[in-house]
């Protein structure tokens, strides 16, 4: 998708510093975090949002990368959630999951 700024991430013409990546998907921080780790989880496909997915292995590589950062950070039994929004309440519309913690915020 030309204008999609997560595809532009993901195919590298935007630099990031990814979290995680493997053949699926990528992970980077989110811009404007809601809690001092919050990292933003995409495939690397542009797939507009939660009812188009049909690939399970995107959830697979989804769980993996998640678990991973969730050690690296340090959040386990701190607190934390992983989100995805749709139906109106997503702005950027290229699939995307959330992780966000230690939690003290209410989403
Ligand atoms: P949504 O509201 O669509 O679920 O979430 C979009 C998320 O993407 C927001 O948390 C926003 O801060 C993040 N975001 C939007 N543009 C950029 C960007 O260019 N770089 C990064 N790292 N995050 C972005
Ligand atoms: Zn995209």
């Amino acid at each position: 998708m030309e204008n999609c700024i997560f595809c532009k991430i993901a195919s590298g013409q935007i630099p990031k510093k990814f979290r995680y990546q493997d053949e699926n998907i990528v992970a980077f921080d989110d811009i404007n975090p809601q809690a001092s780790t919050h990292v933003v989880f995409i495939p690397r496909d542009h797939i507009e949002n939660f009812e188009m997915l049909t690939d399970d292995s995107i959830l697979a590589s989804v769980r993996r990368g998640m678990q991973e950062v969730v050690k690296e950070k340090k959040l386990v039994g701190r607190g934390y959630k992983v989100l995805v929004n749709g139906g109106g309440a997503q702005v950027v519309e290229h699939l995307h999951f959330h992780l966000i913690g230690p939690i003290g915020l209410k989403i």
